[in-house]
């Protein structure tokens, strides 16, 4: 299991983006920016996270035969990921067409394309991948179905690393793998569903951990992080830094602790390095682009 520190199953997608001075309404059509094109999705940019800071990474996703699918699969590559797993066809590539206005709000239509048809199959198919790994992570941009496939080809000692975004509701089987459960405030709030009785993280640390994780993460933000095992609940602390764009800075968060949870850290130790992780990610425009090498972390101040 030490050919990779890093199996991430999941999505990939073109981010299409234009700048609009405001938003069409129905039948309306507006002149926007220039387009550009970025590699993203939550699968994808947890793996170029994960390798950009030295971690021996792998890729199980699909894509379609297509210009978004190479996009995709040169990105991965010249940031050091294996894409063996990455499997190719079936669909067209996932897409996200995000409109910018002025104000920096976003709007977002996302069309999953080959992410919908990465199957149980598919996991059964790579399960080399799973014997190689120490830890494997994923989100839940691909179908539940594969989600739950994954716990269930997991290697004896190997750790899985759960980022439930967009969140809903969780069987039992994969919470229970889950060591850590990574979840922002609003993915701990729609799983918790009814049970989520308090407007305090700290609980909902717990109550979380109620339902069957061995752990979990709770990331807030500027306001840092709160990790929650049986030891109990211990708040992490976030660097000051100048935001400047958030987006990814779960994903490169998620990729850290992973990373370091496999090398042998101790999760409150894995989740104060991931916190660098993110503070540095969010210093920067973009996703991919914003993550960090392990010398950045390291030259961060305090
Ligand atoms: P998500 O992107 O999933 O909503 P968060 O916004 O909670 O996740 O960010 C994940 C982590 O990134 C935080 O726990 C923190 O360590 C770091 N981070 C995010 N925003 C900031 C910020 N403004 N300043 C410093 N660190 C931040």
């Amino acid at each position: 299991m030490d050919d990779y520190d890093l199996l991430v199953v999941g999505s990939a997608n073109a981010d299409l983006v234009i700048g609009v001075e405001r938003r069409p309404g129905a039948g309306e059509t507006v002149l926007g920016s220039d387009l550009a094109v970025h590699p993203g999705g939550k699968g994808a940019n947890q793996a170029v996270a994960a390798a950009r800071l030295g971690a021996r990474t792998a890729l199980l996703a699909r894509v379609g035969d297509d210009g978004h699918g190479r996009l995709l699969l040169d990105s991965q590559r010249a940031a050091g990921v294996d894409t063996v797993g990455v499997l190719v066809g079936g669909a067209p590539t996932g897409v996200a067409l995000i409109t910018v206005d002025p104000s920096g709000d976003n709007s977002i239509v996302v069309s999953p394309g080959a992410n919908g048809r990465l199957t149980p199959g598919d996991v059964r198919t790579a399960i080399s991948l799973f014997h190689a790994s120490r830890v494997v992570s994923t989100q839940l941009e691909i179908p539940l179905e594969t989600v739950v496939e994954v716990v269930r080809n997991l290697a004896p000692g190997s750790r899985f690393v759960l980022n439930p975004s967009p969140p809903r509701p969780l069987p039992t089987e994969v919470l229970a793998a889950c060591d850590p459960l990574i979840v922002n405030e609003h993915e701990a709030k729609v799983i918790l569903g009814d049970a989520c009785v308090s407007d305090a993280p700290e609980d909902w640390a717990r109550l979380l951990l109620a339902k069957g994780p061995r752990s979990v993460v709770v990331t807030l933000g500027a306001q840092g992080s709160l990790v929650a095992s049986s030891a109990g609940v211990t708040r992490v602390a976030s660097v000051k830094v100048d935001a400047v764009d958030t987006t990814g800075a779960g994903d490169a968060f998620t990729a850290a602790l992973a990373f370091r949870l496999g090398a042998g850290s101790a999760l409150a130790e894995a989740a104060a390095y991931a916190s660098r992780v993110g503070a540095v990610a969010v210093t920067r425009k973009g996703a991919q682009d914003s993550f960090p090498t392990a010398d950045e972390v390291d030259d961060l101040c305090c």
